[in-house]
């Protein structure tokens, strides 16, 4: 099932109506055609346009002789499909970063820190990518040129000899190119993620997670079948944060009943500030057509590097497996996505679509408390069965808290 189909439908870039259709003409547009040559995603201005087909559509704009609205839906949606984006047409606030993002290639400019103002852009990534290639640590390939990416820069430059300035210019790529890989086979933060997991070992206690509620304040989310997506996933973060607790876990809540959690900018923010060793981010689906239902759970990937969070991956797999397992809903899988709080948060993250409000059967087990509980239920054991690294529990499914429990004595004892 595509993401439209499965109808994402409440992300911020679908808050606002910036669709550049047929009525939004003019100097934007123009902007973002040249973006698209840019990407690729249309051809070259001297490339010969395309003839209209037979019986097809026009491909360029009769009065303007440039591509039509039609074409550059297509190329935006193209753009959006690469990017992990939501494939809308629809060019609101994270498809046009992408778009800004997506112009610089490696050595186009001089690449450096500068505090509150972070470079961003498909170079740094570049750039993040390769040191990690080479086993130094930026952190997480996210396109922003921030303190850690500094740092390994630096390191790699004492390491080839070169003034450690931190500035990535002619000297510092001359040296990338010159050196060969020195890891190979997968993406070494990944190796490293998983180390950091093992090495904290098998106790949840003394951790930090942040539960965060989507929406808030005003934004209610989804509404249908007489369920607000903001009250829903508030109580379900409540149910959770009880069983954490009861753990020993230091839950942190990114907002309560009446306060908006902001965008998600401000949600990884929010997180990164916690310190938190885990981010799980709640919502509710809404399709436009009543068939859609299940429940869906998505970590941080982006295909075009390779680099996906290993952590984020299998709790976002334990989660859905315990929660199919307990409720029967019909499981829409995990999936990688490059969402701004799945990249812009430091920790692995999951974001959780527990169900479509859209679909009168999901509607009816959100609106019921045991269903609620269920759910948070199977939250818990996931983190718990993740820090265990449980390849050997075998079984999946109805694992519940009080035999945890035993297993987790019978370790300590
Ligand atoms: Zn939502």
């Amino acid at each position: 099932m595509t993401d439209q189909a499965r109808g994402i439908t409440r992300r911020p870039d679908d808050a606002r109506p910036a669709q550049l259709g047929r009525r939004n003409h003019g100097a934007a547009l123009s902007v973002l055609r040249d973006q698209l040559r840019a990407t690729g995603d249309l051809p070259a201005v001297d490339d010969p346009p395309q003839q209209a087909g037979p019986g097809g559509s026009h491909e360029v704009d009769e009065v303007s002789g440039e591509v039509s609205d039609d074409v550059v839906d297509r190329a935006v949606r193209a753009f959006q499909q690469r990017r992990g984006l939501i494939v809308d047409g629809r060019v609101g606030p994270q498809t046009a970063t992408a778009l800004e993002a997506a112009r610089w290639h490696l050595g186009d400019r001089l690449l450096q820190f500068t505090p509150g103002h972070l470079l961003r852009g498909d170079d740094v990534a570049q750039l993040q990518e390769r040191l990690l290639t080479l086993g130094f640590s930026p952190g997480r390939v996210d396109s922003l040129f921030g303190p850690d990416t500094d740092h390994a820069v630096r390191a790699f430059q004492r390491g080839c000899g070169l003034p450690a300035d931190g500035s990535v210019g002619p000297a510092t790529l001359r040296a990338f190119e010159g050196l060969r890989r020195s890891v190979s086979g997968g993406a070494p933060h990944s190796l490293r993620e998983r180390e950091s997991i093992r090495r904290s070992g098998h106790s949840l206690a003394g951790r930090t997670i942040v539960i965060d509620p989507g929406h808030g304040g005003d934004d209610l989310g989804a509404l249908a079948h007489g369920v607000v997506e903001a009250e829903v996933v508030l109580d379900l973060a409540r149910r959770i944060e009880g069983r954490l607790s009861a753990h020993g876990v230091a839950v942190v809540l990114s907002r309560g009943q009446h306060t908006a959690g902001g965008d998600d900018e401000d949600r990884a923010r929010f997180a990164n500030d916690c310190g938190a060793d885990l981010v799980l981010s709640l919502h509710c689906d809404l399709a436009d057509h009543a068939e859609a239902s299940g429940f869906a759970t998505f970590f941080y990937g982006e295909d075009r590097f390779g680099i996906w969070s290993v952590i984020g991956e299998r709790l976002a797999d334990l989660i859905q497996r315990e929660a199919v397992a307990r409720t029967g809903l019909v499981d829409c899988r995990s999936h990688a996505r490059s969402w701004t709080l799945l990249q812009h948060t430091r920790m692995p993250t999951v974001v959780i679509e527990a169900g479509y409000l859209s679909h009168p059967g999901d509607a009816a087990r959100l609106r019921d408390q045991t269903f609620r509980d269920d759910i948070a239920e199977a939250v818990v054991v996931a983190i718990q069965r993740m820090y265990l690294g449980d390849e050997d529990m075998g079984g999946t499914g109805l694992l519940h808290l009080g035999e945890l429990r035993k297993f987790m004595e019978s370790l300590a004892g």
